[in-house]
């Protein structure tokens, strides 16, 4: 991960609760007791094709990425995502489907705009092992970051999309979730503005980032004007390091598609 500026204070409760939920051990850098799901990095390569190819993965991250290379890792005890260079690299031991959830997360919440495991980026984590892990996996990982109080923040909602319908589903009671989808949204929670199919709640990250911000206004958090680094709108933020004014602009400044100010 290059960019560092935003603390990771919940790294270690992060990878202990997933040790915790797979391997049934919190205990650090324990070698993994189960075997991996995949013996060759081809066999993570079709996973994470058919992730990225999914409508959730479209839902999360609307601007991609939609392709990845995975790569082979040899030598690294821990896998690793190169959010800039698209890679995520899978040494042999580390090769289970949590586990590429867990780098593909890092796609969808860059560091910089929020910590490397920050609550956004367990809220994106847990939506897609709602997803792509059985039902029993998914709860066990919702359990075990509960009991690590591990803080998820309401980044994805509570929706899952599947492809037809967005379906709620229940986070453990001790972490920090939104209210349940009502089954009749149809506009935007901000604007007001009908959804596309493919949206539960905000019609745009956009929207979706001003609901943020107010609920964080509402918190009294304090909101500083800021200017986007990609698209020049001003935009007001209670991160002290935050540089877009959007999820769209946060994917363009990356690419590094930005407009002269
Ligand atoms: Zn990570
Ligand atoms: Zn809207
Ligand atoms: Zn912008």
């Amino acid at each position: 991960m290059a960019d560092k500026s935003v603390r990771d204070s919940q790294r270690q409760k992060v990878y202990d609760a997933e040790r915790l939920a797979f391997e049934g051990t919190a205990e650090r850098d324990a070698p993994f007791r189960t075997p991996p799901d995949f013996r060759k990095v081809a066999e993570c390569q079709e996973f994470v094709d058919k992730v990225l190819a999914s409508p959730a993965w479209k839902y999360l991250c609307p601007l991609g990425p939609d392709s990845l290379a995975v790569t082979d890792g040899r030598g690294r005890r821990r896998g690793a995502a190169w959010v800039e260079g698209g890679e995520i690299a899978m040494p042999k031991c580390t090769r289970r489907r949590y586990y590429l959830l867990h780098e593909l997360a890092h796609f969808a919440t860059p560091s910089g705009v929020f910590a490397s495991h920050g609550p956004e980026y367990v809220s994106a984590y847990l939506y897609l092992a709602g997803v792509f892990l059985s039902p029993e996996d998914h709860a066990k990982l919702v359990s075990a970051m509960a009991s690590r109080r591990v803080k998820i923040c309401d980044y994805m909602g509570s929706g899952v999309y599947d492809g037809t319908t967005v379906r709620h589903v229940t986070v453990a009671e001790s972490v920090t979730v939104v209210d349940p989808l009502p089954a009749s949204a149809t506009s935007c929670l901000t604007c007001g503005q009908h959804l596309p199919g493919n949206r539960a709640k905000f019609c745009t990250d956009a929207c979706r980032y001003t609901h943020h911000n107010r609920l964080r206004h509402e918190r009294g958090e304090p909101e500083r004007q800021k200017v986007c680094e990609a698209c020049g709108t001003e935009f007001s933020s209670s991160r002290k390091d935050a540089k877009t004014c959007s999820a769209r602009c946060r994917q363009r400044l990356r690419r590094g598609v930005t407009k002269r100010l």
